[in-house]
């Protein structure tokens, strides 16, 4: 982990609301919609690199999300970031702390 990025302290799953929270030890609170979190996906087949901000959802933004993911798993790749394999199998890498951080800095 990086010297100067505050560490996660809280990451939930919420398969209804169709999100994934991240508490941070300075209290920001990344919240992330899966479709936009998916389209993030770090591997080089997906290209989510390209992808600078994921806008954290207002609660009725899950009506008009194209996927309904429901199978979604979620796993700390040691001090690296997160693993998280979707749905349909797809796991293409870790998303990264300060990459999350990035993706929906504090405002
Ligand atoms: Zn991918």
């Amino acid at each position: 982990m990086d010297d100067d990025l505050p560490a996660p302290e809280l990451v939930e799953v919420n398969t209804k609301l169709q999100r994934l929270n991240i508490e941070w030890a300075d209290g920001h609170a990344s919240v992330f919609p899966f479709d936009a979190l998916r389209q993030a996906c770090p591997c080089t087949e997906c290209q989510g690199d390209e992808i600078e901000r994921i806008t954290k959802p207002s609660f009725f933004d899950i009506f008009w999300q194209k996927n309904r993911w429901k199978d979604v798993n979620v796993e700390k790749a040691g001090s690296l970031g997160l693993r998280i394999t979707w749905d349909d199998g797809h796991s293409g890498g870790i998303y990264r702390w300060r990459r999350l951080r990035e993706l929906q800095p504090p405002e």
